[in-house]
């Protein structure tokens, strides 16, 4: 079942050409009308010795229709039936079909193109190995699942122009034959014709172009763009996506989420049909304390709670630690032996130093709750109180503690919250949420450099500014992601425009100026020619769409995507070229060690 239907087809885009109607639409009040219908053939049941029923399919849905056996029709020919429309015969409607009322007495049947009888059965996939549907995509694209997706994904772009418009955005197309951008993943390059040894990089995103667009004035931009990333590919991760990418001037913070929340809204409103819960923001910091992520699935609590007070003065020497959080797992009292142990072993997989579980039970007394745990008689029978107190446990609830230093311990107690606790990708409702307060800096690189965190044009936090060179790990920065149900759906940032600030992130970062004038010289040099303060946004709508159509992997709505390994089964690549074109090109291969022809 597709989770939301798609919207009612506009009375503009009515039936043309060959065909009166569409297969899916046919209802009981079209009794009596001359119909024809176009599409391929889904199924043929032989009916007694002279007939046959067709179960004609378009991108709408199916209709049967009673032909004449004699006809060769196979699976997925291609063909044009026409003939009255009339009501099933007494007890024989389907109501599991929404034209199961109705049948097409076929009284012309044209076969427009035989069919090789097709790969797998089109709607029959789920047995269908991947590979063989991306080697056929063409034939998986036919589909309900798939045609929904697609669909669903036109309504999302259609939805997010729209709000783009009415908010006064313009859309500009920037190059896809470009230069290096900010974002620091590996880039695909394109080797120029005209300048042998000189090469294009397809863009990781417009920033550097749109921010650009700012300096002339443009004032607000977007643009659904083609983005491309040369990384693993996985799950919410493919070499190519698709992004809203939007830039404004003269703007804060709130202004940018303000206007990329509505088209999201837009989009969700017009698939679901319903507004989604109001979208809220927390700080990195927060969202980090509460839910050990800096993308939190809002859809279900088992938030992280501090035991750091309840166990300030403990003598048990594993809850010795900087941070101890803890979370309550409802009715999971009864989790076995094994499954704790495995949930000890991810816990220091992902680097906790160990996994404490304490199984609540009920105490002595009306409503009263104890704990039964191997380390229980490590805790006094107030820090077990304080323990039950702050988790808000009851009889029946298990509670999971880890300690350590706090980012660590939040992490890991994050995502056993999701291992434990996370809906399915198709569980409404969808809760929007700004992250807000980004740290500017992540880690330091092996010389010791911090890293931006989002690109080097980030902004700082303004309270944070004097402590840029003396403390950078410290600093926030004016940066934020939108994150829907658990996956992180974009960023943005508001941007450096001055070139005294720029020149002390770059000093921070260990970029030189030579290096900064080598990959953003053009930049920078426009920002001598009055730059306006802006920022910006972009999200995936691969993801978003994927979200939206119940779909744990950005494949399933990409028309032609691509596999794990990087290649299109279907049109095969990427593969070799001529020698002829190489030499055009002035490139010889060199293969890499080990690997053969
Ligand atoms: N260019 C950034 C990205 O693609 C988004 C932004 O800062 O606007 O992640």
């Amino acid at each position: 079942m597709v989770p939301h239907p798609l919207p009612a087809r506009p009375e503009t885009a009515r039936p043309r050409g060959l065909r009166t109607d569409y297969c899916g639409e046919l209802r009981a009040a079209d009794a009596g009308r001359t119909v024809s219908v176009c599409g391929w053939v889904a199924r043929r049941r032989e009916h007694g010795e002279h007939l046959a029923f067709i179960d004609l399919r378009d991108h709408t849905g199916i209709v049967q229709c009673v032909v004449d056996g004699a006809h060769e029709l196979r699976s997925e020919f291609v063909v044009r039936i026409t003939g009255p429309l009339r009501l099933r015969p007494e007890g024989t409607a389907n109501e599991a079909l929404p034209t199961g009322e109705v049948e097409i007495g076929a009284e012309d049947v044209e076969v427009l193109n035989p069919a090789e009888p097709p790969p797998f059965g089109v709607d029959g996939r789920v047995d269908t190995e991947e590979p063989v549907r991306l080697r056929y995509r063409y034939v998986d694209l036919r589909s309900e699942r798939m045609q929904h997706n697609l669909r669903i994904r036109a309504v999302v772009n259609a939805a997010i122009r729209r709000s783009m418009e009415r908010q006064g955005l313009v859309e500009v197309e920037t190059p896809l034959l470009w230069t290096p951008t900010p974002e620091g993943a590996r880039e695909f390059a394109i080797p120029s014709r005209l300048q042998p040894g000189s090469f294009y990089v397809l863009p990781q995103s417009p920033q550097i172009a749109k921010q650009l667009l700012m300096v002339s004035g443009f004032d607000r931009y977007y643009q659904i763009a083609r983005c491309m990333r040369d990384e693993d590919v996985r799950a919410d991760r493919q070499f190519e996506f698709t992004q809203l990418d939007l830039e404004a001037s003269f703007v804060r913070q709130e202004d940018i989420w303000e206007i990329a929340t509505d088209s999201v809204l837009e989009a969700t409103r017009d698939v679901a049909g319903e507004d989604p819960p109001a979208v809220v923001r927390m700080t990195w910091d927060e969202a980090l304390d509460r839910y050990g992520t800096d993308k939190p699935d809002l859809r279900f609590g088992m938030e992280l709670v501090r035991l750091e007070e309840v166990l300030a003065s403990t003598s048990f020497n594993a809850f010795k630690a900087a941070a101890i959080r803890a979370i309550r797992v409802p009715a999971q009292a009864d989790l076995g032996r094994g499954r704790l142990d495995s949930l000890t072993d991810r816990a220091k997989s992902l680097g906790a130093a160990g996994l404490v579980w304490l199984r609540v039970v009920a105490g002595e007394g009306a409503g009263a709750a104890a704990i039964e745990s191997p380390v229980a008689k490590f805790l006094s029978p107030e820090e077990q109180a304080g323990i039950l107190k702050a988790t808000e446990s009851e009889p029946g609830d298990l509670v999971l503690a880890v300690a350590g230093e706090r980012k660590t311990t939040c992490r890991v107690l994050g995502q056993l919250r999701l291992d434990l606790g996370q809906p399915e990708i198709s569980a409404k409702p969808y809760r929007y949420l700004w992250v807000t307060d980004f740290p500017l800096f992540e880690g330091v690189d092996e010389e010791g450099n911090p890293l931006a965190a989002h690109h080097p044009f980030t902004m700082p936090h303004p309270d944070d500014m004097d402590r840029l060179e003396s403390d950078p790990l410290s600093v926030r920065s004016q940066s934020y992601d939108l994150v829907l149900n658990g996956w992180e759906l974009g960023s943005g940032s508001i941007r450096i425009h001055r070139a005294d600030i720029q020149r002390r992130i770059f000093a921070v970062l260990g970029i030189s100026e030579q290096e900064a004038e080598s990959r953003f010289g053009f930049l920078l040099g426009a920002f001598r020619y009055g730059a306006p303060p802006h920022g910006g946004f972009a999200y995936g709508i691969d993801r978003l769409v994927a979200i939206l159509a119940g779909e744990e992997n950005i494949r399933e709505v990409i028309a032609f995507p691509k596999t794990q390994s990087g290649t299109d089964l279907m049109a095969s690549s990427p593969r070799p070229i001529p020698e002829r074109q190489l030499a055009e090109l002035g490139i010889r291969i060199v293969r890499p060690a080990g690997l053969t022809d």
